[in-house]
């Protein structure tokens, strides 16, 4: 039998799952799947390492699932179909880590009591990372959990990289700058040095464009600047989210239009960004190929605003040695890497034309004085490194 570690990561319609084995110093991914829209209408699929479908199921539409049906599921689906694995560890990704951790820890009764405190800063998501998490604890309590945090790279940010300029008793409660896709810059950092050692030593930009979307500076390997803030819901634009706002705008949806705190966080985080400014959807490659002049719009708009935080993140850093694009639309998108490339020739960036539309990974030309890059993130790895090294 070999040893096997599980990484999770719970939403709230969603959990994603991946199984590694060991073998050596390796982690090899084995498996890799999710249960979808487990509230409304549950389906299962699992596939293994090359992209061959192992196993899918659909219950009936109105079926509520939930985590704990879902969860049940997966741990049956490894237990039953995927052979020769001995499952030792499970990791899990935990959007919030809060003030306290810069690093995974294992997961016990006291710890997850810890993390329940940290729902108020991330209602959206924390409760769903926890909830398999104690489903766990509960279940299979011999069995070891680490929890790795979205926060926990920004942690050694410089401290005024981390302050709002608030009252010194809120920066005290926990209102401060956390940085959030912390498993995906830590990735990257990780894999830098094989590509580009100088930039890797110096200073660079990684940007992890999906539906999510954030941006992260980079000082020999260390997170120093980060767009996304208190809330996932702040820097860039994204799918349906609208990236920074002046607060003013809050204040004047709740006097002038009237509309509540929950109203408010439906427009900011599910009715905003592509999908809000565009009015005909939140995915990039429908944006792309679409005609409709508002289309446009939602994606210039969504360039001028990398344009803007690009520079921003460059002045934290003095100066910029290498670009990197990550994420669904940074690692597939020729199209909006070359547009973000060509306002970046300022910074000294020569796109490779033919390079890009290859996918890279190098995508600057020889003679460019800053480089640009396109590196596949893999968080589920990072947290399969991360539990193996917190569980020695
Ligand atoms: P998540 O943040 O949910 O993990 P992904 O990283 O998978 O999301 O990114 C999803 C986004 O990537 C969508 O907007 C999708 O349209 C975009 N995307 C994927 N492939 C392409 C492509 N070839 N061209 C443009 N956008 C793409």
């Amino acid at each position: 039998m070999t040893d096997a570690i599980a990484v999770l990561n719970a939403g709230s319609s969603s959990i994603k799952f991946s199984l590694f084995a060991q073998a050596g110093k390796d982690l090899d991914l084995v498996v890799r799947g999710q249960a979808e829209a487990i509230h409304t209408a549950p389906r299962f699929a699992a596939k293994s390492a090359n992209g061959e479908t192992l196993s899918t199921h659909t219950w009936d539409e109105g079926t509520r699932l939930g985590h704990e049906g879902a969860l049940e599921h997966i741990v049956s689906f490894l237990r039953d179909k995927v052979h020769g694995m001995s499952l030792k560890s499970v990791g899990h990704r935990v959007v919030h880590g809060g003030m306290k951790h810069a690093l995974p820890v294992r997961v016990d009764r006291a710890l997850l009591a810890d993390l329940e405190q940290l729902v108020t800063l991330a209602p959206l998501h924390q409760p769903h990372n926890l909830a398999p998490i104690r489903l766990l604890l509960e279940r299979r309590p011999e069995l070891p959990q680490v929890a790795c945090f979205d926060t926990a790279f920004h942690r050694a940010q410089p401290e005024l990289a981390q302050m709002f300029a608030l009252p010194k008793e809120l920066h005290d409660a926990g209102v401060r700058r956390y940085g959030f896709h912390g498993l995906s810059y830590e990735y990257i950092a990780s894999v830098l040095p094989q590509h580009d050692p100088a930039a890797a030593r110096g200073r660079s930009v990684v940007l992890h464009l999906g539906n999510g979307a954030s941006m992260c500076a980079l000082s020999a390997g260390r997170s120093v600047a980060s767009s996304m803030g208190f809330t996932a819901v702040d820097g860039l634009p994204m799918g349906t989210r609208s990236g920074a706002l002046d607060p003013g705008v809050i204040l004047f949806l709740l006097d002038q239009r009237g509309m509540d705190a929950r109203a408010i966080e439906d427009l900011i985080y599910n009715k905003s960004g592509l999908l809000g400014v565009s009015g005909v959807s939140s995915d990039m490659r429908t944006l792309l190929g679409s005609d409709e002049p508002r289309a446009r719009l939602a994606v210039d708009l969504y360039i001028y605003r990398i344009g803007r935080e690009l520079g921003s993140l460059a002045a934290a850093l003095g100066g910029l040695d290498a670009l990197v694009f990550t994420g669904g639309i940074g690692e597939n998108s020729a199209e909006i890497r070359e547009r973000v490339c060509r306002n970046a020739a300022w910074l000294g960036v020569v796109l490779d034309k033919a390079a890009n539309q290859a996918g890279g990974p190098r995508i600057s030309t020889a003679a460019s004085k800053t480089a640009a890059w396109v590196l596949p993130t893999n968080e589920e790895l990072m947290i399969a490194r991360h539990t193996r090294r917190a569980l020695g």
